[in-house]
């Protein structure tokens, strides 16, 4: 009965938010990385120059990047996974238009540090879309490895990765706003 009224709890947390999230999946990496997707509401992002405003977004695509309880010695269960690249094409499957973007660190209250970007949908609210990522290792140069983590885990922080879900439904976090 404690468990029950924790979950409800848990998730009376979660509904607290005013605005929809739609929660894709999770996919674990190799060395200990956990891969969240979401779509979520539209937000307005700062500094403005850099990213699309709220008024013109009709979503706003998340991965987040921690590791997990098999990640090496020395990682942050939890902890944000830096320095990786992402990339996501969200295509109209019914028009067949594509839409190609980069996520970048982003941070907030609720997330942390994660990756996301605000986009427009390539079509209407209630066409079915299909949403790829490519999560790849961090460029060359823009992260030092000592000796030790190459040692036991080679000098790619991570494989190359491809992660899709298709036919989705993307019409109510369209109309969602944070305010
Ligand atoms: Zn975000």
């Amino acid at each position: 009965m404690k468990n029950y009224l924790l979950i409800v709890f848990g998730s009376f947390i979660v509904c607290g938010t005013s605005w929809a999230e739609l929660f894709l999946g999770v996919k674990e990496i190799d060395p200990g990385i956990s891969l969240t997707f979401e779509v979520a509401a539209k937000d307005h992002i700062l500094p403005s120059s850099f990213y699309l405003s709220q008024k013109d977004t009709d979503v706003h695509v998340e991965m987040l990047a921690v590791w997990n309880e098999s990640a090496p010695a020395g990682s942050v269960v939890g902890g944000f996974v830096a320095y990786l690249k992402v990339a996501g094409e969200l295509k109209n499957q019914k028009t067949g238009e594509i839409l190609d973007f980069e996520l970048t660190p982003h941070i907030n209250l609720s997330d942390n540090l994660h990756y996301a970007q605000n986009i427009k949908l390539p079509g209407l609210p209630d066409d079915p879309y299909r949403l790829k990522f490519r999560v790849s290792p961090p460029e060359q140069g823009s992260l030092g490895m000592h000796l030790d983590w190459v040692m036991d885990f080679g000098e790619d922080l991570i494989r190359s990765h491809k992660i899709e879900f298709t036919n989705l439904d993307l019409s109510e976090i369209a109309i969602s706003t944070r305010n």
